[in-house]
């Protein structure tokens, strides 16, 4: 089999420890040469300078396509086009565009009142500057808001209608989930090999356990037992990379060509997990000889 391709999604750092770990984070993973890499924008917007500073500092030292990611709170149609408008003057042409979700205890997405509506516009938006690869979220288990189940792959279809290049999907803990997913987006129409699933090495059980829960993902009891098992063995770096390179293996033995993994900033899963996989460091002859 074929090394697959991948991308990595970093988060702005927020702290001078923060600002190292993210550097060594990205000088490990750069020589794996990912499609590109991305950077998140706080919820309510709170990171706007800190992505815009990661994002330009990323594509400045390392050799890497860099996506920033940008939402619809909290600003004007002006205010997020002249974000994307920074980026494209900074040589940046990829963003992740989300409708995004209010900061914490503010209840539900209410625009700004010269805001983008929802996300299709802000993709529309985009699309009309001309200088943008846009890609957007997608969701194998029910989002929070979706009105029925089929409300995800209907709204996924209309973000590709505005123009969205490529969908990357919440992470999930079983291969059959995206399937399942993929089959439902081909059946509706939408050219499933555009949708990257979003792979999450699970560093911290009970941490990213929470996170999950919190976007409507489910748990299965199989993977607290495992967890449960293998911290006792003081094994659960072992485990991580077993489940996350088993789970990436099946989805590429069923066609899945690409594969989107939710770093956190951190290297070492991600990194073991693409080896396992095939995905090594290109090394130059000149520097072997
Ligand atoms: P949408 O897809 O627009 O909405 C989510 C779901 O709600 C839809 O699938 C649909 O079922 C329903 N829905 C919403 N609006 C409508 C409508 N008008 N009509 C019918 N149904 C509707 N958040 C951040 O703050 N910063 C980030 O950097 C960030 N990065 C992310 C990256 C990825 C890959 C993903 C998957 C999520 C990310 N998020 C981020 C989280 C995201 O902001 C939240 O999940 C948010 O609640 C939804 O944003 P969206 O653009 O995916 O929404």
């Amino acid at each position: 089999m074929t090394a697959p391709r991948v991308s990595f999604e970093f988060f702005p750092p927020k702290s001078l420890e923060a600002s190292f770990r993210l550097w060594d984070t990205v000088r490990m993973l750069a020589p794996l040469k990912p499609d590109f890499v991305s950077v998140t924008y706080g919820a309510g917007g709170t990171t706007r300078q800190l992505t815009h500073e990661a994002v330009t500092t990323i594509g400045r030292e390392f050799d890497l396509n860099v996506a920033a990611h940008l939402t619809c709170v909290d600003a004007s149609r002006a205010e997020t086009l002249e974000i994307a408008r920074g980026y494209a003057a900074a040589g940046v042409n990829q963003i992740v565009a989300l409708r995004g979700d209010p900061p914490k205890g503010q209840g539900a997405f209410r625009p700004h009142a010269d805001g983008f509506a929802n996300v299709l516009e802000l993709i529309a938006a985009l699309k009309e500057t001309g200088d943008f690869t846009v890609r957007v979220g997608a969701y194998p288990e029910r989002h929070p808001e979706a009105a029925d189940d089929g409300a995800d792959v209907a709204w996924l279809k209309r973000k590709f209608e505005a123009g969205a290049d490529q969908a990357i999907t919440q992470f999930f803990f079983e291969a059959e989930t995206f399937l399942r997913f993929r089959d439902k987006a081909d059946k509706a129409g939408i050219d499933a090999s555009r949708i990257l699933p979003g792979i999450i090495p699970i560093e911290n059980w009970q941490g990213i356990r929470r996170f999950a829960l919190a976007t409507g993902a489910s748990v299965p009891a199989w993977l607290d037992e495992a967890f449960a098992k293998a911290q006792r063995d003081g094994r659960e770096d072992l485990l991580a990379t077993a489940l996350c390179t088993e789970m990436c293996d099946t989805l590429l033995g069923e066609g899945v060509p690409a594969l989107h993994f939710y770093t956190l900033n951190r290297a070492s899963l991600t990194r073991d997990v693409c080896y396992a996989l095939g995905v090594t460091p290109a090394v130059a002859l000149q520097h072997v000889a």
